[in-house]
């Protein structure tokens, strides 16, 4: 992996691509995944890298609906294995949840890739190499899943999902959580709970706020006054206001 000056002013930024290009070059990361990255990567830009307050609100409704699950599963994609393999694999064990290797562009060989990585990283329960069952109402190899796992979830924790797949869970019933860094994409419009924030500092937040919540007696609430529409609606509100102020930002 190419060493990024820390120095450098976008040291973070660059370290995910270096992420991804070793991630590709392993065959965990597929091609299209860079491009995906690459749209994340300009509404990041857009939110001024940091956690939204909006996103802040998501992330506690998230940690309240994992802690009130009774069979949550954590979903990793070739990025999200890549970027952030002990994150999820903490997320994991907070919530004694699995991690379902779960990819759109599926092959066998990609889905045993990710699975020895996240191995390697200390995973004990990855479930995504069976993928018997299949989530009704999406055609192919994207309808793919572990009986054991995503098929039978009431919750699932679906970071960079597609909204195809994302709309046929909430279709079977379940409630999905989105960590998805564009507001207007079909996957957040479509979740139970949205996350506008990267990956990395959206399940650093997660995981804390996990930890802090996990004695609360708040979480049903939370979840009750919860609304995700008008959760996104304020982050669109929240990128407006940058917006402006970008707007008179003058460099000479
Ligand atoms: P949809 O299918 O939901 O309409 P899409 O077609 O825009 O979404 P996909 O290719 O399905 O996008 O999924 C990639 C999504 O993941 C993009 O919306 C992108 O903003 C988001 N994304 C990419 N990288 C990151 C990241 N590091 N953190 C959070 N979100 C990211
Ligand atoms: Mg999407």
């Amino acid at each position: 992996m190419f060493n990024v000056p820390e120095a450098h002013p976008r040291y973070k930024s660059l370290t995910k691509r270096e992420k991804l290009v070793t991630g590709l070059e392993a065959g965990i990361t597929s091609r299209q995944g860079l491009i995906a990255h690459g749209r994340g990567e300009a509404f990041d830009y857009l939110i001024g890298e940091r956690t939204l307050n909006s996103a802040k609100r998501a992330t506690e409704a998230a940690a309240a609906l994992l802690l009130t699950a009774k069979k949550p599963v954590i979903s990793v994609n070739g990025n999200v294995a890549a970027l952030v393999p002990e994150k999820v694999i903490e997320l994991s064990e907070l919530l004694n949840a699995p991690l379902e290797v779960n990819i759109f562009y599926w092959t066998g060989e990609r889905v045993r890739k990710i699975k020895e990585h996240l191995e390697q990283h200390g995973a004990a329960h990855v479930l995504g190499d069976k993928a018997e069952a299949r989530i009704p109402g999406i055609t192919h190899a994207r309808a793919k899943a572990d009986r054991e796992g995503i098929f039978s979830a009431d919750v699932v924790l679906a970071p960079l999902e597609d909204g195809d797949r994302c709309e046929a869970l909430i279709k079977m019933g379940k409630k999905v959580i989105a960590i998805d860094l564009n507001p207007v994409s079909r996957t957040s419009r479509h979740a139970t709970v949205s996350i506008v924030d990267d990956i990395e500092r959206a399940l650093e937040n997660l995981i804390s706020g996990i930890k802090e919540m996990k004695k609360s007696s708040r979480k049903e609430w939370l979840l009750e006054k919860f609304d995700n529409q008008g959760n996104l609606r304020a982050v669109i509100q929240e990128i407006v206001e940058r917006l402006k102020e970008l707007k008179e930002f003058d460099t000479v």
